[in-house]
């Protein structure tokens, strides 16, 4: 075991809510560590052509790399592990991974969300061609006028289904084994928007000739592309177990500061309720770092 470290800041997670938060946090001359798993959604990411900046879009893993770059310009520690635990001292946090552990004033929640990914062979490939999505906020302005399917286990499926029939008027949905019968009310609703409700549960989804293709009771359907609507885990536990509030859905509770409901602890990115995008995880971390730094700079004057 390495010797406890201090800092005046730690961010648990490298994503972009972590690494812009890294980098004002450096520029305000604030010391920091950044630790992190190395599991950021932003490394699946094909190509984002929403974030501002990029004409033509950058592929995540380009993205990615470049803010890495950008935090390593400055005197940040880069610890590669996975927090374990976080506690309250009596002047801030200890923070604890295999091997190591790190005391610091104040911490920001950076650890994002992952996705619940469907049961499939080959699904980076699926996900790095188009065929499989999770998001449509962020790339149904590629499936205009496309088969689309959605791949669900309840409600949520045709929720999503309803979001991408602004795109195309052939949209279907897949339901899991699993997944309890829709009301009345979803049928109808569906049935109003043309939404295609597939028969049989969805037995196994795989590619096939280009397409993706859904195979569910005795048939299989084709698509251009699969939306997953089988939801999110987000990364809500360690800041849970050190008090932090969270919302229903697991989402942590934040102020305009990005600050919790504990004193010192702080989140910003997919882990908090809003929008999952790349451009509101760095808002986030910008936002949290220049409200920490003030808050440092205020028990200072104290
Ligand atoms: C297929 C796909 C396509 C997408 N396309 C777009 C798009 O076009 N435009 C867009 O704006 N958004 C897109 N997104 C969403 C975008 O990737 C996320 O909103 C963004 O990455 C969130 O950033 P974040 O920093 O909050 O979390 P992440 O990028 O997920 O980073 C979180 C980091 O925290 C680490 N971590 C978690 N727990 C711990 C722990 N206990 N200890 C240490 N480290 C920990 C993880 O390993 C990870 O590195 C897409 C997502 C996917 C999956």
């Amino acid at each position: 075991m390495e010797a406890v470290r201090r800092k005046e800041v730690a961010i648990v997670g490298g994503g972009p809510a972590g690494l812009a938060a890294a980098v004002y946090l450096a520029r305000l001359k604030r010391s920091v560590a950044v630790i992190d798993g190395s599991q950021s959604r932003l490394a699946n990411v094909p190509r984002t052509r929403n974030y501002p900046g990029f004409p033509d879009g950058i592929p995540g893993p380009a993205l990615l790399a470049a803010l890495r770059e950008q935090v390593s310009r400055y005197p940040i520690d880069h610890v590669g592990a996975q927090v374990e635990s976080l506690e309250r001292t009596s002047d801030g946090f200890r923070l604890a991974w295999p091997g190591g552990a790190l005391d610091a004033r104040m911490v920001l929640m950076a650890t994002g969300a992952s996705d619940v990914p469907p049961a499939m062979p080959h699904l980076a490939h699926a996900l790095r061609t188009g065929l499989l999505r999770y998001c449509p906020v962020c790339d149904g302005y590629e499936v205009i006028d496309l088969k689309v399917g959605v791949v669900a286990n309840g409600a949520a499926g045709v929720q999503e289904a309803l979001y991408l029939r602004h795109f195309t008027d052939d949209v279907t949905v897949f339901m899991m084994p699993d997944a309890p019968a829709l009301d009345a009310a979803e049928h109808a609703r569906a049935g109003k928007a043309s939404i295609r409700l597939a028969a049989g549960a969805v037995d196994s989804i795989r590619e096939w000739n280009g397409k993706i293709s859904v195979r569910h009771g005795t048939e299989d359907t084709a698509c251009d592309s699969l939306y997953s609507a089988l939801g999110l885990r987000i990364h809500s536990n360690l800041a849970q177990e050190a008090g932090a509030r969270t919302d229903e859905n697991g989402y942590l509770v934040t102020d305009r500061h990005h600050a919790t409901n504990v004193r010192g602890l702080y989140a910003a990115g997919d882990v908090t309720l809003g929008l999952n995008q790349i451009s509101v995880a760095v808002g986030g971390g910008a936002i949290a770092g220049a409200a920490m730094h003030l808050a440092l700079a205020r028990a200072e004057r104290d």
